[in-house]
């Protein structure tokens, strides 16, 4: 259509085309760009003039608008003809009409409400325990969260319930584990309303190392305040606080189960951390004092504990599988001793039907009250003995 067109019988424009403009000549003014205000021909060449970007940005494109628009609770945005954006239709403001108070609320409602939500997480401890991975523990509070009491604070309380735990944990020169493990596991167990209290059985003899007649001494020297045991590696810390370390009223409840546990998978597993009553360990006579050197007392315990008739229970509805550990364990650092001497090869796969916590022989050196980051825990220095005619293999000769 041509300019000559739009004008009536007396030179004059009827209507310009939405987008042109009537000049005084009675032409209407074409022009090619819609965003384009023309000046008159006699002036300097018309220069484009952009929109506001950052208004436009925010009113039309906002990504944090869009999903709003799409859910109905803004009406989707219909992108306008220039002149609607024109100075007389911004708000005194500087932003067009479109991009009123209320959306600029909404938007800052929502900003706040993720903002609390995320503070919410972060606190809890959920997202921490994201971030954190493999499980290595996060030091020291979160920036965003309140101050946490420092452990020697935390104090147990006659609410937490009328039980109280041992944490037996078999020792000898992990020192950089310990310094962990103490303040993670008092920790852990405070923020479960868990009364307890922490026995580090430091074997200080000469002989091979004995995890289960450490055990059996420990439950023989703790006190009588605690009326349930955890057989606890040093190097395993609890990350999941739905793991489950309440009395095992019913009977041998074993945290570090074979679906949880990072590296044991066999379904007869007992060792890493099982909880039992002090009556239940004393039903299957402790642990055998057999076994000198790693591995198998937790496997004979597995038969103790059928023998004894026990049902053994393991946690439920955990669902970070092998992430629910760390274990800080380093083989190349921490060599497992994996002899066998002699007839300990054979002696490895028997049942121990006579010996156990009535026939534990040992003498406590010392005993230290400790406190570790701030955590209290009790040091005892053991010296067990060894018949060499019953077990040999108890020095490497
Ligand atoms: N342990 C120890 N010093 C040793 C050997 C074992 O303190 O020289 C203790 C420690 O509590 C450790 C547990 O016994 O967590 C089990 O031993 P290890 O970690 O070697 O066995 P794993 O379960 O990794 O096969
Ligand atoms: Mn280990």
């Amino acid at each position: 259509m041509s300019k000559l067109d739009r004008r009536n019988s007396m030179g004059k424009c009827v209507e310009c085309p939405i987008h042109d403009i009537c000049l005084g000549n009675g032409h209407c003014f074409f022009s090619k760009r819609r965003d384009t205000i023309p000046s008159l021909p006699s002036q300097t060449p018309p220069r484009p003039q952009r929109k506001p970007r950052g208004q436009e940005r925010i009113c039309r494109d906002s990504s944090l608008l869009r999903p709003l628009a799409r859910l109905g609770s803004v009406p989707p945005q219909r992108k306008l003809p220039p002149q609607d954006n024109g100075g007389s239709r911004l708000l005194p403001s500087g932003l067009p009409r479109k991009c009123s108070v209320f959306h600029l609320f909404v938007a800052c409602l929502l900003l706040g409400f993720f903002s609390l939500l995320w503070l919410q997480l972060s606190c809890s401890g959920d997202v921490a325990r994201a971030a954190r991975g493999q499980g290595q523990e996060t030091p020291g509070p979160s920036r965003a969260c309140p101050p946490e009491m420092p452990p020697e604070h935390w104090e147990e309380d006659a609410s937490w319930g009328p039980h109280r735990l041992a944490v037996l944990v078999p020792f000898r020169e992990r020192f950089e584990e310990l310094l962990v493990f103490v303040p993670h596991m008092h920790r852990f167990l405070s923020r479960k309303k868990i009364q307890h209290h922490i026995y580090v059985l430091n074997q200080v003899d000469h002989f091979r190392f004995n995890r289960a007649a450490l055990i059996n001494v420990g439950f023989l020297e703790s006190s009588n305040s605690t009326d349930y045991i955890a057989m606890h590696d040093v190097d395993l810390l609890p990350l999941n606080e739905e793991l489950d370390y309440g009395f095992p009223e019913a009977g041998p409840f074993h945290v570090a189960s074979p679906e949880l546990h990072p590296l044991y998978h066999y379904k007869t597993y007992v060792g890493g951390i099982l909880l039992l009553s002090k009556q239940h360990y004393q039903l299957c006579n402790g642990m055998s004092n057999r076994f000198w050197g790693w591995g198998r007392e937790d496997d004979e315990f597995y038969r103790r504990i059928k023998g004894a008739g026990l049902q053994l229970f393991r946690p439920s509805g955990i669902t970070t599988g092998y992430k629910t550990f760390h274990h800080l364990h380093d083989p190349a650092w921490r060599k497992r001793d994996q002899k066998r001497i002699a007839a300990q090869k054979q002696e490895q796969f028997k049942v121990d039907r006579e010996g156990g916590l009535n026939t534990v022989k040992y003498r406590v050196d010392s005993r230290t009250a400790l406190s570790v980051g701030g955590a209290p825990c009790t040091v005892l220095n053991i010296m067990l003995d060894c018949d060499k005619t019953a077990t040999p293999w108890c020095t490497f000769g």
